[in-house]
């Protein structure tokens, strides 16, 4: 009896000729000509490179010139592709994409399963393999630092203008916390580091006891009132912002000069270690872009009068008058601080963009 299996394909014969024209190694176009085949529809192994032939057995290790995927509704519906290695009459492979192998002695392109040519020589899989990630990691560090160059000088004058705010904030905030915690002695931060103003609701209860006599007790139930923005600005512990910001700007300032044809003349070491520094920049920036915009929401006009009716509430746990009036601050307590004027860097909610470029490109 004749058992056709589900996952038989007929693979037209001229698919199964070898074509041999490639006398040298093709490069990154072939990749990119096997994607655009298939993201235009056709199945891999009609791409007209393609030598759906077993490789032989002796010879020369392939060198893989790199990846293609199968198409997203190909994966979702597990059609596989069929291998010319291994499996060259029934699906076989595909869920992580395949490898386009060049194979030196018969100058021929085989589209083959990620880790098919192992099985044939270990050791020339592992190497082809490695030198192919070598030059994805190459080609990934100079795409990256591409798309970072042309951003340098808009990273360098946001870096100066966050500067600004973050002098003005870096005396401004502390000068709060301090008026708080130590003129006023409120235990301010210790009832606000999860952001949350709470207040406490007392209830008198009557409760038998297992002796079968009643007592009255208190019992007491937490609820939040507001949430509060930017709580972060009044942490005792608050890190500076200004040092970071110039220590950014010494390193930008370094790394000014980087343009495109110095890029591509670098050596890849080189452009390794340019990458991780930009990446280190471009993570400092934004943590540090991160901490100002949550720090500058504390001082908005909503944000104020939750905090004020907060401190105000019987019910809560701190006891103190805050409040906003056009552009400043006062607050009362057992000393009165009246019309501390907020910097004008700090009366604004907006930060200049700093517009991070990913890290490494989708694939397809
Ligand atoms: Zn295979």
């Amino acid at each position: 009896m004749l058992r056709i299996s589900a996952n038989y394909i007929q693979v037209p014969e001229e698919a199964k000729i070898n074509k041999p024209i490639f006398d040298t190694c093709p490069g990154d176009e072939v990749t990119l000509e096997v994607k655009d085949f298939i993201e235009a529809g056709n199945e891999p192994w009609l791409w007209r490179g393609h030598s759906h032939t077993p490789p032989p057995k002796m010879g020369t290790p392939p060198k893989y010139v790199g990846r293609f995927y199968l198409r997203k509704e190909q994966v979702v519906s597990k059609t596989w592709a069929p291998c010319p290695c291994c499996s060259p009459d029934h699906r076989k492979f595909g869920r992580d994409g395949g490898l386009i192998a060049y194979f030196p002695d018969e100058k021929v392109v085989r589209l083959i399963g990620p880790d098919c040519f192992g099985s044939l020589n270990q050791e020339g899989h592992e190497s082809a393999i490695a030198d192919l990630k070598r030059r994805e990691k190459e080609k990934s560090e100079f795409e990256y630092i591409l798309r970072c160059v042309d951003k340098l000088g808009q990273w360098r004058s946001a870096t100066d203008d966050m500067l600004k705010i973050a002098k003005q904030a870096d005396t401004f905030f502390p000068g709060i916390q301090n008026r708080l915690e130590v003129s006023l002695q409120v235990k301010l931060w210790r009832n606000i580091r999860d952001g949350m103003l709470r207040v406490t609701e007392k209830f008198k209860t009557v409760k038998v006891r297992a002796d079968g006599n009643s007592e009255e007790v208190t019992e007491r139930i937490d609820t939040v009132l507001f949430p509060l923005d930017g709580y972060k600005a009044l942490n005792p512990q608050r890190k500076a912002l200004s040092p970071i910001l110039e220590d950014l700007a010494a390193h930008l300032q370094k790394i000014g000069h980087v343009n495109v044809s110095s890029v591509r003349q670098m050596p890849p070491m080189m452009r390794t270690a340019l990458a991780r520094e930009l990446r280190r920049i471009l993570t400092s920036m934004q943590s540090v872009h991160d901490a100002l915009a949550h720090e500058l929401k504390f001082l908005s006009q909503v944000n104020v009068n939750r905090f004020r009716q907060w401190a105000a509430d019987e019910r809560s746990p701190v006891e103190f008058e805050f409040e906003r009036k056009e552009g400043t601050i006062s607050i009362r307590g057992s000393k009165a601080f009246n019309g501390l004027p907020i910097p004008e860097e700090l009366r604004t909610s907006h930060l200049p963009s700093i517009d991070v470029p990913l890290l490494y490109h989708r694939r397809s």
